[in-house]
């Protein structure tokens, strides 16, 4: 269910032009429930303005679509009556993002219900120190880059 080039679904529902169910809304923010659950209360917090991805969102709208988040999630573990709850944010294809509207989702989970986001992943191995202290070193490094920018909330490329 990937989204068609130059169309956004995520946009349709924010204009009020696709079926939707809400269950929290601001002025900057909607959340509504996923059309293909993992588990029932399985929600999607989005932002009004399109934004591709994690690392497009300016900062201060992602802090308030995490502080929605935060507030939901007690909401949906009660009412879905979930063991636990996995907050996944798929930013880029290669992470498995299907629609490239910025969206944080919110999964209730069950023991057994056959869903899988496991960690640590069986099949990486453990590196040396060295190598996890060369990339910690290089990643400070980036933090440092006077050039390192992310958009402020007027910058975003408009809705395709
Ligand atoms: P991803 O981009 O991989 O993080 O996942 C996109 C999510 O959006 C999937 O879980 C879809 O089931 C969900 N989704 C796609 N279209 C709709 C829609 N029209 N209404 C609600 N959820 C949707
Ligand atoms: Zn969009």
């Amino acid at each position: 269910m990937g989204t068609q080039p130059g169309h956004c679904i995520f946009c349709d529902i924010v204009k009020g032009a696709a079926e939707v169910s809400v269950c929290y809304e601001d002025t900057e923010s909607i959340a509504f429930m996923d059309i293909q659950p993992v588990n029932a209360g399985h929600v999607l917090v989005v932002s009004r303005q399109h934004f591709e991805s994690f690392l497009d969102l300016p900062k201060s709208l992602g802090t308030h679509l995490f502080e929605v988040a935060m507030e939901l999630a007690p909401a949906i573990r009660k009412v879905s009556g979930a063991d636990g709850m996995n907050v996944i944010v798929s930013s880029g294809a290669a992470a498995g993002q299907d629609v490239y509207h910025f969206h944080i989702h919110l999964i209730p989970r069950r023991q057994g219900d056959g869903f899988d986001v496991r960690l640590p992943f069986a099949e990486a191995d453990v590196p040396d120190r060295t190598v996890l202290d060369m990339t910690a070193a290089r990643i400070i490094g980036a933090l440092r880059d006077p050039t390192r920018t992310r958009p402020t909330p007027r910058q975003s490329a408009a809705v395709p």
